[in-house]
């Protein structure tokens, strides 16, 4: 995950209006260029199947929850030979066309199953202007398969003191 702050609006969509209300900020954007690529067999397409209305949840903006409201495109592919006729345009932060969340969002959702768990996650999230149910985070975390297995009861456990340099900043570690 970046450490940089992230921007309001994702890479690549052009914002087209911001619509604040009491619940959450809404950011209507369009896809930036008029083509997109075919999944299957990676060639560009410019022709449009059809439209349809996508809402995204993205990460909070001062404390309210932001959604981003996307008139996505279907595309017809243009190589005879490609199995797929159609596809959807993948949205902001590459979200897959079933998502509800950006990537971004995604992202920062597994951290935090990832460091707290469900439960705890799950509250956490709602304090943050993210809500998400505990067992999305869950499911999220253990998605990336880097789930921390449990590990077994420490037994025996010495505390050990050092000093970097005589009279200079001490340490205390913790050997199992
Ligand atoms: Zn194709």
């Amino acid at each position: 995950m970046s450490k940089r702050p992230l921007p309001l609006i994702p890479a690549g969509p052009l914002v087209q209006r911001i619509l604040p209300s009491p619940e959450h900020l809404t950011i209507v954007v369009a896809p930036r260029e008029p083509w997109a690529a075919c999944p299957a067999c990676g060639k560009p397409s410019w022709r449009v199947h059809s439209r349809y209305d996508r809402i995204l949840n993205d990460p909070p903006w001062l404390g309210q929850p932001v959604r981003l409201h996307v008139q996505a495109r279907r595309f017809r592919c243009l190589e005879p030979d490609c199995p797929r006729l159609t596809f959807a345009e993948r949205l902001a932060d590459a979200a897959p066309p079933a998502a509800r969340r950006t990537g971004r969002l995604d992202d920062l959702q597994r951290h935090l199953g990832l460091a707290v768990g469900g439960e705890v996650g799950s509250r956490l999230a709602a304090r943050l202007a993210m809500q998400v149910s505990a067992d999305t985070l869950l499911r999220t975390a253990r998605r990336t398969g880097a789930v921390p297995q449990p590990r077994p009861p420490v037994r025996v456990l010495a505390v050990g003191e050092w000093a970097w340099r005589r009279g200079h900043r001490y340490g205390t570690g913790f050997i199992q």
